[in-house]
């Protein structure tokens, strides 16, 4: 079975025109489940485990492609990818990073994305894309301690 989101993904490929490879299905399939940011050897330790066997070069390419089409971001505090949670909708993607347990919360703001323009707008600079990570303590984490 496959799980609906993944369908969802597969989806965003074809009507791309991208053919939905063995390898490409198995990349999305792990960073479906993963909770945290996962660099290309951990995707290729996790299929490992599974008995499949994909080389680096092959997970980052379709990583890089998948950041491409917005199916997975990069996530440059932790180095490794995420899959998009938030589905297409428009504007920047943006993170908060749990630096206790890793956890990922997607977010997207047209307001701090307008806010962000203008003070850019007034050094004359024009903003195609924002990028931004908060890291931090997350709910879970601050009720532990
Ligand atoms: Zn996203
Ligand atoms: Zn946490
Ligand atoms: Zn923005």
């Amino acid at each position: 079975m496959i799980a609906p989101v993944i369908q969802d993904s597969i989806r965003v490929l074809q009507t791309q025109g991208y053919k939905v490879t063995k390898p490409r299905r198995q990349v999305l399939g792990v960073l479906e489940e993963a909770q945290k940011s996962l660099s290309p050897y951990d995707i290729q330790r996790i299929l490992r485990q599974r008995g499949k066997y994909l080389n680096h070069v092959t997970i980052y390419r379709i990583l890089h492609l998948f950041c491409r089409l917005n199916l997975a971001h990069k996530v440059l505090s932790a180095g490794g990818f995420v899959k998009c949670v938030l589905d297409k909708k428009e504007g920047c993607h943006r993170f908060l990073i749990c630096r206790c347990c890793g956890t990922l919360q997607e977010f997207a703001d047209d307001e701090l994305c307008q806010h962000e323009k203008k003070l850019a707008q007034n050094s004359g600079f024009h903003t195609e894309y924002h990028l931004s990570e908060s890291l931090g303590i997350c709910s879970d984490c601050s009720k532990k301690q």
